[in-house]
């Protein structure tokens, strides 16, 4: 079992107990929960994260090809993976980044990209919330390289969640910018949850306007955007 949190952290905040069962554990999870924990199994697309035979590029990405390059995904969107994350992205319990951050920088190659960026929230909503989930996350993946001010976000749009899918895209066109050239540079995305990818294909595009060579996501949990 990873010792996700220092021992005497996870004991102050939790208790000793598994966050999930309510168990005995010496993390976050215990044993049991942990090893429980829907993980993504190849083959996927390297493009997008969604199975796909021999681990070939999907014949979505190659009849509508995104904007970004690559996609790293660790766990598939449903329970509990869903209730973790939404625990850390609605009720603030950020030692939650700790353990899904961990989960997920098994899975990437720090070295491979020149800065990490988080999807942004608004002003507005970062105000209200009081943190940005995916900043908490990306903290734990490649810290050196993290630039918060890199990718803004520049006016409010409604939760991509609460729409059809088929407006997902056009809701966030325009809603990015970045801050700074990118003359060739790698960059990694970090997101909590990928549905359709509408907002990191946004961002990527923004991101390749601004001169980014390659443009990777680093998403904690995938979710097939069933039509
Ligand atoms: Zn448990
Ligand atoms: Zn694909």
């Amino acid at each position: 079992m990873r010792n996700l949190l220092g021992k005497s952290l996870w004991a102050t905040v939790f208790g000793g107990t598994c966050y999930l069962c309510r168990g005995a554990a010496q993390a976050l999870l215990c044993a049991a929960c942990d090893a429980d924990l829907p993980r993504l199994a190849p083959p996927r697309c390297p493009r997008c994260a969604l199975a796909s035979p021999r681990g070939e590029v999907c014949g979505r990405c190659l009849s509508d090809a995104p904007r970004y390059d690559a996609t790293i995904a660790v766990l598939s969107y449903e329970f509990p993976a869903d209730a973790l994350v939404h625990a850390l992205k609605f009720r603030g319990e950020l030692a939650l980044a700790g353990l899904l951050g961990a989960m997920l920088s098994q899975e990437i190659s720090s070295h491979e990209v020149d800065c990490v960026v988080p999807v942004p929230l608004s002003a507005e909503r970062l105000r209200s919330r009081g943190y940005n989930h995916a900043a908490e996350i990306a903290r734990h993946l490649a810290p050196a390289k993290l630039d918060l001010a890199l990718c803004v976000r520049g006016r409010d749009t409604p939760p991509q969640m609460d729409l059809p899918y088929a407006e997902r895209r056009r809701n966030v066109r325009g809603a990015f910018g970045c801050t700074r050239a990118l003359a060739g540079q790698s960059v990694a995305v970090v997101d909590d949850v990928m549905t359709t990818g509408a907002t990191l294909d946004e961002i990527a595009s923004v991101l390749k306007t601004a001169g980014a060579a390659r443009v990777i996501n680093w998403v904690v949990a995938r979710t097939f955007p069933a039509r």
